[in-house]
């Protein structure tokens, strides 16, 4: 069955030192491990071609769809704060672009699809374990409308790679809005290649801030749009206790998408210096740094497009200064918002703030799991507190807190009918436990065994909705079973 894909390729038509083509290579026993069907039909592609061999031949790099021009995308960047000027897709090839049903165009990329010539030492391969990993993690965070890359499609190569030990090796065919990072930026603002650099900010323009073309400064407007996008997508992650990892200005994208989920996990206990990856030995990562590590992304491309903003340095870097400058309030607005929605405030008051640091605080104080203490608060309002106080290590500390929240709540106008059910509504009961997915990933690497996978992508495709033959998927870890690490595994 031959597979139709709809491609149309802007960023292939670039010319300049944005890509090189490259064909993925071959793998020797493919095999399918899902097919996001959903996601198929918003791109207008047949989900069922896609389970036909032909299909799976595609989705493992076998063969090229018609249509699809491959490449590998050239990127710089900061990695824990050390410039690489280049950097570029070493394990991953773009296909192309489709424009979906909504109209959103759409990159198709195969992440583990063989070496590019960005690959350094690295063999191109993905293994298993990682690819079920940003399968999971990120369709989680699009079913909780957090933006994100999505996942179309995973499957076995039959080949070996090896890591630590020899692996099972895995393709995951990633969707995204585009796969242009701040490091996308730097890697011509390095080269000094100011006509590249020029080029591409048009290109991102028109993608992804179409608003900014028929701005007075264009590229200041460029900026101004990624900082608010990215200040509302750093303050989603806080809202949900989502750690990334990995924030190197490669890993992130310029669309406010959520990118390249490696050691990236949930808090389970709240605890704002949380890290978990491996790698990240200083916390130079931690939940609680996430904020500003946006910032200093942020800042590295307003650099980087400092020769664009006007031909005068010193006013270009007025400019990018005012431009970042609006970066705290943006973050604090959305994460403030956020909460309010979470505690069921439809107002705003001067004290909101207060009463949610005292919450955290209060949490943090006492190990209260982050997801669960939120989702609880609506119990509480229901008339049944136990849960949420059950999170606490002294559960009087609840009480306390609880009691200023009762005091704020009579201060809205609206009756508290529906205040429960909305707040249920931001408030996840199910999200991606460490624990859940290491041992979905453990089941697929030593045994084959697929259905854990598959029960935690069912639960996690419905977040905010009681589905109590299921609970157990929302509870935080036994003792024993807590995870401490996570691994790139790259
Ligand atoms: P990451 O921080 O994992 O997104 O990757 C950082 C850089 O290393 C990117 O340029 C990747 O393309 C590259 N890379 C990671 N793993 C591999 C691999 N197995 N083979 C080749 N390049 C890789
Ligand atoms: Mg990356």
């Amino acid at each position: 069955m031959a597979i139709h894909i709809p491609f149309d390729n802007s960023y292939a038509r670039l010319r300049g030192p944005f890509h090189d083509r490259v064909l993925p290579t071959p793998v020797s026993a493919p095999h399918l491990i899902a097919v996001n069907r959903a996601l198929a039909y918003e791109l207008a592609i047949d989900a069922d071609s896609l389970t036909t061999a032909d299909g799976l031949a595609v989705l493992a790099g076998n063969s090229v769809p018609v249509g699809a021009e491959p490449i590998a995308t050239a990127y710089a960047g900061h990695q824990f704060g050390n410039f690489t000027p280049q950097l570029g897709d070493g394990r991953a090839i773009l296909l192309g672009e489709v424009v979906d049903r909504s109209g959103a165009r759409r990159d198709i990329q195969l992440k583990g699809s063989g070496p590019t010539v960005f690959s350094r030492r690295g063999d191109g391969r993905a293994a298993l374990g990682p690819v079920l990993r940003e399968y999971i993690i990120s369709e989680a965070m699009a079913a909780l409308g957090i933006p994100t890359t999505r996942a179309l499609a995973a499957v076995t190569t039959g080949d070996r790679v090896q890591r630590e030990t020899a692996l099972p090796g895995a393709i995951l065919t990633r969707v995204a809005a585009s796969h242009i990072r701040v490091g996308t930026f730097q890697f011509l603002a390095a080269r000094g290649d100011v006509e590249a650099l020029r080029q591409l900010a048009d290109h991102v323009i028109a993608r992804h801030y179409p608003d900014a073309a028929g701005a007075s400064n264009p590229y200041r407007a460029l900026i101004d749009g990624v900082i608010a996008r990215q200040a509302d997508l750093v303050a989603r992650w806080m809202l949900v206790g989502f750690i990334h990892g990995v924030m190197n200005t490669d890993n992130s994208a310029v669309s406010g998408e959520t990118i390249d989920y490696g050691p990236c996990a949930f808090m389970d206990a709240y605890d704002p210096a949380t890290v978990f990856s491996s790698i990240d030995r200083q916390g130079r990562y931690a939940y609680q740094n996430q904020p500003g590590i946006t910032h200093w992304n942020l800042v590295r491309l307003a650099e980087s497009l400092l020769p664009l903003l006007d031909a005068d340095q010193q006013t270009s870097i007025a400019q990018a200064n005012a431009a970042l400058g609006a970066f705290p309030d943006y973050y604090e607005t959305a994460f403030l918002a956020g909460m309010r929605s979470k505690l069921g405030l439809m107002t705003a008051l001067p004290n909101d703030l207060a009463l949610v640091q005292n919450l955290l605080d209060c949490m943090a104080a006492n190990s209260a799991d982050f997801t669960l203490t939120f989702r609880h608060l609506s119990d509480a309002l229901d008339g049944d507190a136990t849960p949420a106080r059950d999170q606490f290590i002294d559960p009087q500390a609840f009480d306390r807190w609880a009691e200023a929240w009762r005091v704020r709540l009579t201060e809205e106008p609206q009756h508290d009918a529906g205040r429960a059910g909305a707040m249920r509504r931001v408030n996840p009961l199910f999200i991606p436990r460490n624990h859940r997915v290491e041992a979905a990933i453990e089941a697929a690497v030593t045994r084959q065994d697929f259905a854990p996978f598959e029960a935690l992508m069912q639960v996690l495709s419905r977040p905010f909705d009681d589905q109590p033959k299921l609970r157990a998927f929302a509870e935080p870890p036994p003792a024993d079973q807590r995870v401490f690490q996570t691994f790139c595994g790259t």
